[in-house]
């Protein structure tokens, strides 16, 4: 009960915020539009539904009772009566029935998009804002697949809710109807051949049969809810691996990884197959007893009426309209055998979306928690300054001692060190991204900060775009970005701005970490820091591209991450990593002091 209670409570978490949204939104039907809160359309919607399946429902208690007046009208082979009735009441009903279903799908269908609409952005927005994206690494083992949680579960969560809901309201009155109609059609029956009265006789014999379909079904296909579930993860992997290949193409062709790959993915393809037997293998004696049953709904009914239609105590209409109230609550039960296997489904989507939430949560305390850095952008003394700082790994260590650690404007800076001494940390933590140490770290009011890591990211798109980023596209015109290529020694791309590939794999890296300079030409930052930025440019390039960065940027402060010694004369002042302990401490190297 506890659990189905926290099920409760993470369901009503994920669905609750989006019908308390107060945006402006606009509905339109044909010509007519209405502009006002969110969450007034959307709570409107689901009024408009729910009434909806409420009328459906009462037009099927409805159309019962015209099935019993037909079939009494044959029984008296009254014809006149037939027709009338079915071209008056039949049609009349059908017509608003057809037409409520069409209205619902189409209310539906528009509060699903305007849920999902909201949803995703929401939880895009969680997920960016904050550099979380970037730190929910550090938190509970990090979430996988992010993209999968926005992407597919918001949808399935969506989806299933309203299915389920709207699902359960419906065949709850449903139930409710014909079990009704159907204790008043027993009034008068007693049990055959004995002069016993047993009141709601046709509703326990519904409910016997009914439930004793739904149990049944339940022990068969019991196994089959886990086994489709794996069956959805195993899919899932071996996609996976089909994907990481395509990305990693050149590597596994260059290591001639072939035969390697060949037998992961037959083992992945194994596991999907395997599990696919399996199921087959519960299925069939499922689909043996589903067909077995959906046969016998047809008749069982009549046999257990028809005894009193031979003793003419019922009317053929009255028989008829038992047998379609009998199919009624049967479907109601079969309904809730769908939920149930949905149910499972359900909440590996809950779970997945809750799961993303908290870690997006506890990426937040983080920052109360686990960041002592006091990070002040408003520094004053136009020097980026770091003070008894200390930054550590997420497993608490320190990693990096700076007691009184500061960049003068305008003056270059080489940072070395050796591999893992918390370069790249130091410069996390300028960023303001890195939330485990104490300390503190100044940088001058209104300064432009730009960092430039060992591995650019080039998203998607035309080489415009890749220039562009991270500003958005647009943001400069193409004599300046034909300019920054060409000062960034790209100049073969110039004429190339309007391609659109997959860039990160056509280019070399040392052309990628060109377009990254680039990038930084466009970007005009008071403060450039390139984390071993230039490292795969050969020698000459390298320095071509520096003398370009400080011809473009004059007034830009450079602070360099690098091994190559050629690197020294391009700065003018040297910052060495030096083991103390268990840390590395930032040291000054005077001799470097040159150009
Ligand atoms: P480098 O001086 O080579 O740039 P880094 O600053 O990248 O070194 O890394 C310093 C240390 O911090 C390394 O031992 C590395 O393994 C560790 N480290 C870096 N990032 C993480 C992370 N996200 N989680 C755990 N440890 C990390
Ligand atoms: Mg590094």
């Amino acid at each position: 009960m506890n659990g189905l209670t926290i099920a409760l409570r993470d369901i009503w978490r994920l669905a609750w915020p989006y019908f308390t949204v107060r945006e402006a939104g606009t509905v339109r039907v044909g010509r007519f539009s209405w502009t006002g809160q969110e969450r007034v359309i959307a709570l409107g919607l689901v009024a408009a539904i729910f009434l909806l399946n409420f009328a459906q429902v009462g037009i099927s208690v409805r159309i019962s009772y015209f099935n019993r007046d037909w079939f009494d009208a044959i029984q008296a082979k009254n014809a006149a009566e037939f027709w009338r009735l079915l071209f008056t009441v039949w049609v009349f009903w059908v017509v608003i029935l057809i037409i409520s279903y069409v209205v619902e799908y189409v209310l539906t269908s528009a509060l699903k998009i305007r849920w999902r609409t909201w949803m995703t952005r929401d939880l895009t927005d969680r997920w960016l804002d904050r550099d979380t994206h970037y730190r929910l690494q550090f938190v509970s083992d990090g979430v996988d697949n992010p993209d999968q949680r926005i992407q597919e579960d918001v949808n399935k969560f969506i989806t299933l809710t309203l299915t389920l809901t709207v699902g359960i309201v419906n065949q709850v009155s449903t139930l409710v109807s014909f079990t009704v109609i159907l204790w008043g059609l027993s009034a008068n029956l007693t049990l055959p051949g004995t002069q016993t009265a047993i009141p709601g006789l046709l509703v326990w014999a519904a409910l016997v049969y009914a439930g004793a379909g739904t149990i049944i079904a339940h022990i068969i296909g019991r196994k089959l809810i886990a086994l489709n579930y794996e069956q959805e993860r195993y899919e899932a992997n071996f996609r996976f691996s089909l994907a990481r290949l395509r990305e990693y193409a050149e590597s596994v062709a260059l290591l001639r990884g072939e035969p390697a790959e060949k037998e992961h993915l037959g083992r992945r393809f194994r596991e999907v197959i395997t599990n696919f037997y399996a199921i087959v293998n519960k299925q069939k004696y499922l689909t043996a007893f589903q067909q077995f049953y959906g046969s016998s709904a047809s008749v069982v009914p009549y046999v257990i009426v028809a005894p009193f239609y031979f003793l003419d105590k019922i009317t053929l209409g009255v028989m008829t309209q038992t047998a379609g109230a009998f199919a009624r609550v049967e479907g109601a039960f079969a309904f809730f055998i769908f939920a149930y296997t949905t149910v499972a489904e359900y909440k590996a989507v809950v779970d997945r979306l809750t799961g993303f939430r908290q870690a997006i949560a506890e990426t937040h305390a983080l920052e109360e928690t686990a960041t002592k850095i006091a990070l002040d952008r408003r520094g004053g003394d136009g020097r980026i300054a770091l003070s008894d700082l200390t930054l550590g790994l997420p497993q608490g260590r320190a990693i990096v001692t700076a007691q009184d650690l500061a960049f003068a404007k305008g003056q270059s800076a080489l940072v070395t060190g050796p591999s893992g001494s918390g370069k790249s940390t130091l410069l996390r933590a300028i960023a303001g991204i890195w939330p485990f140490g104490q300390g503190r770290i100044a940088i001058p009011a209104g300064a432009k900060v730009m960092l430039l890591p060992q591995r650019p990211y080039l998203p998607i798109g035309t080489l415009r775009q890749v220039v562009t980023y991270p500003a958005l596209p647009g943001a400069f015109g193409d004599e300046a970005l034909a300019h920054a290529l060409q000062a960034a020694r790209l100049p073969q791309l110039v004429s190339r701005l309007d391609e659109a590939r997959n860039w990160s794999q056509t280019l070399s890296m040392g052309e990628q970490q060109r377009v990254a300079i680039a990038r930084a030409i466009l970007a005009k930052p008071d403060w450039l820091f390139l984390d071993e930025a230039t490292a795969a440019l050969d020698e000459p390039t390298e320095e071509a591209v520096y003398r370009s960065l400080k011809a473009e940027l004059p007034e830009a402060t450079l602070v360099s991450i690098g091994h190559r010694s050629t690197l020294h004369k391009l700065h003018e002042r040297r910052i060495d990593m030096r083991a103390d302990g268990d840390v590395f401490v930032p040291a000054e190297m005077r001799e470097a002091a040159k150009t």
